[in-house]
Formats: C-alpha cells, sequence, structure tokens
C-alpha cells in the first residue's frame, strides 16, 4: 500500500525506457520526480505528457554518477513532491567497442551511471526507507548483464554488477520491509539503440522469437506491476523482458 505524501524517482526518464516507466506510474497515480542529464527538452516533454494527463510530476537535472547532484535530486523531489517510496534506477549508458579499446575513462563513466548511479541513489533514499520500514527499489539491468555481450563487456559488467546489489540488497532490506527487483530488458526501441542502424535492428528483431523489437511500454507495464502491490511477495527477482530473446 503507497504511504500518503510519497512519491516515484525514475532516474533518466527524459527519454525512452525511463520516460514510458515515469508515464505510466503517473497513470497509476503516483507523484513522478523525472531526471535528465543533459536534454532539457526532452524531459520538459516527459513532465508535459504526464501534466496532460492529469499527473503530477516534476523535473530535475541530475548527472547520477556525482553523488552532490543525486543528493540535490533526492531532497528536491523529496520537497516538491514528498519521501521517495519507489525508487527506479533507469539511467544508463551504453556504446560498442572492443575490449582492447576501452579506455580507463569508459569503464569508469559507464560504471560511474550504470552502477555508481545506482548506489548513489539507494543510499540517499534508504535512511528514511529502513525509518518507515517501507519502499521499493527497483533497477533495471539488460539481457546483456545475465549473458555478456560481443563489443559491450563494459556495458554487459555494469548490469551484471547491478544484478548482484539487487540480490544483495534484497536480502539484506527485507527485515527492512523494503523490496529490490531488477528487469532485464531484451532489445528495446529507443534511441540508446539507434546506433546500431536499421539492418541490425531488423536482424534482432527476426531474431527475437516474438518476432519483434521491445517497446518502452513494454518495460513500463512490467516496472508498474514490480511498482504495485500485485508484487509484494517478490523480491530479488531478475525478470527478463525479451520477447525470448535468450531463451
Ligand atoms: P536512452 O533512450 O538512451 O535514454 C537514456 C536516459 O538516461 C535519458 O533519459 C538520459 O538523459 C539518461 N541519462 C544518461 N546519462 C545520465 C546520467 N549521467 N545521469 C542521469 N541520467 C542520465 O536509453 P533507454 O534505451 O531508454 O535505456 C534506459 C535503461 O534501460 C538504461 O539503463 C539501459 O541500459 C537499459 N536497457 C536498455 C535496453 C535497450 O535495448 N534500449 C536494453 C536493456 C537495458 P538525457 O535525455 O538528458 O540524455
Amino acid at each position: 500500500m503507497r504511504y500518503k505524501n510519497s512519491c516515484a524517482l525514475v532516474t533518466g526518464s527524459s527519454r525512452g525506457i525511463g520516460r514510458a516507466i515515469a508515464r505510466r506510474l503517473a497513470r497509476d497515480g503516483w507523484p513522478v520526480c523525472v531526471n535528465y542529464y543533459q536534454n532539457q527538452q526532452a524531459g520538459e516533454e516527459t513532465v508535459n505528457l504526464i501534466r496532460n494527463h492529469g499527473g503530477n510530476a516534476v523535473l530535475i537535472q541530475a548527472d547520477v554518477s556525482k553523488p552532490d547532484d543525486v543528493k540535490n535530486l533526492i531532497q528536491t523531489a523529496e520537497k516538491e513532491l514528498g519521501e521517495i517510496e519507489l525508487l527506479i534506477n533507469n539511467a544508463g549508458i551504453a556504446g560498442q567497442v572492443l575490449f582492447q579499446d576501452i579506455t580507463d575513462e569508459i569503464w569508469n563513466r559507464y560504471f560511474g551511471v550504470n552502477f555508481f548511479g545506482a548506489r548513489n541513489t539507494i543510499r540517499e533514499v534508504l535512511p528514511r526507507m529502513i525509518h518507515k520500514k517501507h519502499g521499493n527499489i527497483i533497477n533495471i539491468s539488460s539481457i546483456w548483464g545475465l549473458r555478456g555481450a560481443s563489443c559491450e563487456s563494459a556495458y554487459a559488467c555494469t548490469k551484471a554488477a547491478l544484478i548482484a546489489l539487487t540480490r544483495s540488497l534484497a536480502l539484506e532490506l527485507a527485515p527492512s520491509g523494503i523490496r529490490v527487483n531488477c528487469i532485464a530488458p531484451g532489445v528495446i526501441n529507443t534511441d540508446m539503440v539507434q546506433v546500431l542502424g536499421q539492418d541490425v535492428l531488423r536482424d534482432l528483431a527476426n531474431q527475437t522469437p516474438l518476432d519483434r523489437l521491445g517497446t518502452p511500454e513494454d518495460i513500463a507495464d512490467l516496472a508498474a506491476f514490480l511498482a504495485s502491490d500485485q508484487s509484494n511477495f517478490m523480491t530479488g527477482q531478475v525478470i527478463t523482458s525479451d520477447g525470448g530473446f535468450i531463451l
């Protein structure tokens, strides 16, 4: 059951999967903090889409890899919308690089955003969740974090680390009434995968048993389920939504 005066934070919700999750949660009645990194216009669009459908949302800029940005993000969100009861760690970056060509800078940036971004937000919201003995955390990993990915080893490592974090925190935080779950999306048609080119995307759709790429809404529906009381007995789970791709 949701607390009064509480809200959801979806990191990286200016575009793609994060935007779909923010819109879906707002439709389910959550006041939503929309976070962006660089693309203010896209962030404003997400907020307008939510407000135009009667929802409540605020927009806050933050680079989740920076602890001070995250502190400000959480403080501002809580001042505007109430305590964060639902945290969705979605912000992420990806790219295709041969292992030998992955610089220290790339390793650090991928881990900084994809993994330490989640560490930063969780660290910031946990004291109040533990005090209330109530909270819900959903980390967005990837099928590549489960299976590994050629030319995406840094990305895959960050997503595997998120899975380990999910399971470890689920165990540690269960006595405090806090659930921690993870979604591992397959290939989802967003800006992130456009660099692959239309031919590769068509091939990936053809290799998918359900014969299509995923949509951001496919992942948003799953996030809404994990955010709801319908999943109250679930914690520490990694749920794949990939059209059967890694079967
Ligand atoms: P996307 O379309 O590229 O959107 C990325 C989002 O993350 C944007 O809102 C972006 O903000 C934000 N972001 C990037 N760096 C950030 C930072 N340092 N701090 C805060 N926000 C930041 O990506 P997507 O496809 O929706 O992916 C969302 C999540 O799903 C990622 O974690 C990704 O790894 C995961 N995922 C995606 C796929 C896929 O096939 N698309 C598959 C598996 C998992 P700006 O708009 O300001 O740049």
